[in-house]
């Protein structure tokens, strides 16, 4: 399949544009979204995975099969918290966030490219991080380097970001996860350094990691469908729009989704952008729902690309933000529901559909449900009263000791760290 850039570059193979992340024009990959009808449901999420990329992978030197079988070896099960709503549990595996499933999807794609001696230099707003080190970790050929915002992540995060050690090096950068971001954006704009380091992103901006999260929602709502709910409406929780975008791809590849409402925190750029067309870059806030901590969504430049007329967008998607305040409320009030413990970014998701059902919408709504509640027990305990279950990969991970290093948060001292 071929792939351009959202700023002209190529067209290039989707193999090239896996192993280069971001285009060489600075712009982002995107191919053509056209409806193929010949994606079905399969008994596990990694057979529907093949049947959604294998056609993407036509003539490519990947064999989507094999990637999807060894990418996605936990599933994405659907949990009911009422009649006619479901999550989908986006967190059952290494690193128990929906990131998992396009970090592993991503490292098994390049590590079967045999690259020359490569560092993945990632930005995370949290979750990220951990799952491409997770993804990454003990590869011969790769090299991890995290950088986060000190003091902006979970003290769980932290600790499971510092923890892999071997092949990973991760840094606590002194700012926001808006200059951690426009670190490695500097650093991939200097073409030695690329050169010299073999740096690659893994960052949500990286089409090996977009693709493959399509396959969960195509899974869930052809699940749907066989219930006969089709087209299903999704709930996305989103800040730098990469899970969100992968909603809306599967629906322009012709899965059975309705319309997609996005919910972004108190970072409200996405809805200004929807009321507005236009964006302004703005300093992050940071909210309970830290991994959508986003003041400048570097996806946003790939929606307008693939939906340049507003209102065509606005007919598909609409965007509304949820404060801390809901997002606590909401925690409580689905736990005294269901006994259903959810993270605080799955929580602005679930808010979404309360206003959605006050104002009259009845149809079923999947909900994605993107971390684990123990990731932010600090958040979720006292809330709820008690404490939430860690899954065994986390408790194993943080059982394990955890380094940091300090890390100013300037281009400069990233190339220093780098050696
Ligand atoms: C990364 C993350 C998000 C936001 O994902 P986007 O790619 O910005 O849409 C939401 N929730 C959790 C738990 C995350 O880790």
């Amino acid at each position: 399949m071929e792939c351009t850039s959202t700023r002209g570059a190529g067209p290039v193979p989707l193999t090239r544009a896996l192993a280069e992340g971001l285009a060489p024009d600075g712009g982002l990959y995107i191919f053509p979204l056209d409806a193929r009808p010949t994606v079905t449901l399969g008994t596990t999420l990694a057979e529907t995975a093949t049947t959604l990329l294998a056609p993407l992978f036509r003539g490519e030197l990947l064999d989507a099969q094999a990637l999807c079988q060894s990418a996605f070896t936990f599933d994405a099960p659907l949990l009911p918290i009422d009649e006619d709503s479901f999550l989908i549990e986006l967190f059952h595996g290494p690193t128990a966030a929906f990131k998992d499933f396009g970090a592993r999807f991503l490292a098994e794609a390049l590590s079967r490219l045999a690259l020359p001696p490569t560092t993945i230099l990632v930005a995370t707003s949290g979750d990220t991080g951990a799952a491409v080190a997770a993804a990454f970790h003990r590869r011969s050929g790769f090299r991890v380097v995290i950088l986060y915002p000190d003091g902006r992540v979970s003290a769980r995060q932290a600790h499971q970001l510092g923890a892999f050690g071997d092949n990973v090096r991760t840094y606590k950068v002194s700012g926001s996860f808006d200059d951690c971001q426009r670190m490695v954006k500097e650093a991939f704009a200097d073409k030695a350094l690329v050169a010299k380091h073999g740096l690659s992103s893994a960052n949500s901006i990286s089409l090996g990691r977009l693709l493959p999260q399509m396959a969960y929602y195509a899974h869930s709502a052809l699940l749907m469908q066989q219930r006969g709910h089709a087209p299903v409406d999704v709930i996305v929780p989103t800040g730098n729009l990469g899970n969100a975008l992968a909603c809306l791809m599967a629906k322009r590849l012709g899965l059975p989704i309705g319309h997609v409402f996005l919910a972004t925190n108190a970072n409200r750029v996405l809805l200004e952008f929807f009321e507005t067309g236009r964006s302004t870059a703005r300093a992050s806030v940071p909210t309970l729902a830290n991994a959508m901590d986003v003041g400048v969504p570097s996806n946003l430049e790939r929606l307008t690309s693939w939906w340049p007329d507003l209102e065509k967008l606005r007919a598909d998607v609409s965007a509304d933000w949820v404060d801390d305040e809901t997002i606590r409320r909401t925690i409580g009030t689905v736990w005294r529901a269901t006994r259903t413990a959810i993270c605080p970014h799955t929580a602005c998701g679930v808010a979404v559909r309360d206003r959605l059902r006050a104002k009259g919408h009845r149809a079923p709504l999947l909900i994605a449900a993107t971390a684990h509640p123990a990731k932010f027990e600090t958040i979720v305990e006292p809330i709820i009263g008690e404490p939430v279950e860690l899954p065994e990969a986390l408790a194993a991970l943080l059982k394990k000791p955890a380094i940091a290093k300090p890390l100013e948060p300037t281009v400069g001292a990233l190339t220093a760290a780098l050696g």
